[in-house]
């Protein structure tokens, strides 16, 4: 901003349109915008961390949306005919500020806000964003072809092939299917023919063929994968790029997302409002978070490559946003970008040579993808203002800050080697729930910031006691506050939050019992994320995935710009939820935290 590349924020700032935003307890994106569209805090709308454990399972599951195979199945020569249909249902509890405008006549449109998948059909026209799992039911899994050195990734479909004749065979996975007996892979064959002379390859695929040069992205290709002959398919979209077709063939594809034309689950409201998006605008991305950090993560996309597929989900985004805003007469019209996001959480390392993951050619090559998206940020900002009127407020903000990520925290294998969980074999390794000794475990770690107690009554073979529950929190408050990196000697965690004291309301079987506040420079790993425990306690993060949010909320402040003066030098989000329905004079509901930030 200082150096006047801001305009657009730098002149809101100096009206006064500006202020500090706070983030929730914890800064992590589905808690953050639950907050902002419901005025709850997490304990109050439910999701405290992007996952979460079934307290009778201790199975992990997603925090946003549970997705559920039909009910009722008739067994039939090797099939199961469905009876119901497949169901997702959003875990958000709280009523959306968009729902309180609407039923006071409001108009609004809604794209792309995290948290808020499927969306409920009510009045307001919406899309969903992150919480939109591809039609594998992941958060997002690329595949990759290869007749070369085939990559170690977990999280990326790598099939070797074997090209004969300048033709390789390879499969296109799309999840399981449910209607048969043992729920097969359900996938598409796909033929690649190659001109290694003139590295110019085919892809044939359901009767379609698609052209690409080496080093060239196809458009959309919609697939259909055949649940029933002749009766129920699932229908996808994949974009396919030829990284490479000599001297080996390194083909990738990105994760299958839900067709926009006839998504699997709903991922709009109206029913029916994504298919018109898709017949005005083409196929465009609905996967939640659909920049492909895990392929770059991966090795498999080049930091070039990956800030290529991030721009064309931009594009997408901007052209359903830029006619919006031409569209637009009276209401609320709410759009959420997050190239911002994904792209300061993979490029933190180009432009930081403190970072583990610093490395000199990226950051000559790719140091301007952090500053670049800022940019972005002013643009969108100045794009707004042109199409408001001088009574037409507009907000512009961002839900956290950000924080390089140098040391990734293995939390459970703390947990472990401090006695508070258990492993089946003394010293062991594994993933919980399966590898647990639950009968001698007393707290344990789901999600990025989250502790949960083994409580008796709740957990389903919890073994603390109701009586001993507080002692238990107080123990393992006080040795994480103490917790020290050995190779720094610096404090790992910046804050320790209790649920029942800092959430005004705590949804009883679901509200983890501690939120972990790291350190700026620290933050859990992905492994103990999702329940893994090791040998390791805390190690370098040199991965490409190198700046991060999802730690104290003091140390990631978020912003607020408006072209109407803001009066408290700190808002909360649930304060622009407040702000939201003040401007249509529309009373918010009693569980509704926040203030205006200005007087109506
Ligand atoms: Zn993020």
């Amino acid at each position: 901003m200082s150096r006047g590349e801001l305009p657009t924020f730098l002149r809101l700032r100096e009206a006064g349109g500006y202020c500090r935003l706070r983030s929730t307890i914890p800064p992590q994106s589905p808690s953050a915008w639950a907050t902002l569209i419901t005025g709850r805090d997490p304990g109050g709308h439910g999701i405290c961390d992007f996952v979460e454990r079934v307290p009778q399972t201790y199975e992990l599951v997603n925090s946003i949306a549970r997705v559920a195979p039909p009910r009722h199945m008739l067994p039939l020569g090797g099939w199961r005919l469905p009876l119901s249909q497949s169901s997702a249902t959003l875990q958000r509890s709280g009523r959306a500020f968009w729902d309180l405008l609407t039923e006071a006549g409001v108009p609004c449109d809604v794209y792309r806000v995290p948290s808020n998948f499927p969306p409920a059909e009510g009045g307001a026209r919406q899309l969903a964003g992150l919480g939109v799992p591809d039609l594998r039911g992941t958060l997002g899994s690329p595949s990759y072809y290869t007749d070369g050195p085939a990559p170690q990734s977990e999280q990326v479909t790598v099939q070797s092939v074997q090209v004969v004749d300048g033709r390789a065979r390879a499969r296109l996975l799309g999840g399981r299917n449910s209607l048969r007996e043992g729920r097969p892979d359900l996938y598409i064959d796909v033929d690649v023919y190659l001109d290694r002379g003139s590295r110019v390859g085919k892809i044939a695929i359901q009767g379609r063929e698609v052209l690409l040069r080496q080093g060239e992205w196809s458009g959309w290709v919609s697939v259909r994968f055949t649940m029933m002959p002749h009766v129920k398919a699932a229908a996808g979209i994949v974009r396919f790029y030829m990284k490479e077709i000599a001297p080996q063939l390194k083909l990738y594809a990105t994760p299958v997302h839900f067709d926009p034309m006839d998504p699997v689950l709903p991922i709009d409201a109206p029913r029916g409002f994504a298919r018109e998006l898709a017949e005005r605008y083409g196929p465009f991305h609905t996967l939640g978070l659909p920049e492909d950090t895990t392929a770059l993560d991966a090795g498999i996309l080049s930091d070039q490559e990956y800030l290529h597929q991030s721009a064309g989900c931009l594009d997408e985004s901007r052209r359903m946003w830029e006619s919006a805003l031409n569209e637009f007469a009276r209401g609320t019209l709410f759009h959420y970008f997050g190239t911002t996001d994904r792209t300061q959480h993979m490029f933190w390392r180009t432009f930081d040579p403190q970072h583990p993951g610093y490395d000199a050619p990226g950051a000559r090559d790719a140091r301007s993808a952090v500053e670049d998206c800022y940019r972005l940020g002013d643009e969108l900002a100045r794009e707004a203002l042109e199409a408001a009127d001088e009574r037409t407020t507009v907000i512009v903000l961002s839900d956290h800050g950000f924080a390089p990520m140098y040391r990734k925290v293995h939390l459970n294998s703390w947990l472990a080697r401090n006695g508070y969980l258990a492993m089946g074999e003394p010293g062991g390794s594994g993933q919980l729930p399966d590898s647990a000794d639950w009968s001698r475990t007393t707290a344990f770690g789901i999600g990025l910031n989250a502790i949960y107690l083994n409580q008796q009554g709740r957990e389903g073979r919890g073994i603390v006691a109701p009586g001993d529950r507080d002692a238990v929190l107080r123990r393992l408050v006080a040795e994480l506050q103490a917790l020290r990196d050995p190779e720094t000697g610096q404090r790992v965690l910046a804050g320790v939050y209790r649920t029942d004291q800092v959430y005004r309301e705590r949804i009883p079987m679901r509200t983890p019992d501690l939120i972990l506040g790291y350190a700026a420079g620290y933050r859990c790993s992905v492994s103990s994320a999702t329940g893994w425990v090791q040998d390791q306690v805390i190690e370098a993060n040199t991965g490409k995935w190198s700046g991060d949010h999802c730690i104290d909320v003091a140390a990631v402040p978020g912003i607020v710009f408006s072209n109407r003066r803001i009066e408290p030098e700190v808002a909360g989000l649930a304060d622009i939820t407040a702000t939201a329905l003040q401007e249509f004079r529309v009373r918010p509901d009693d569980e509704m935290l926040g203030r205006p930030i200005w007087r109506g």
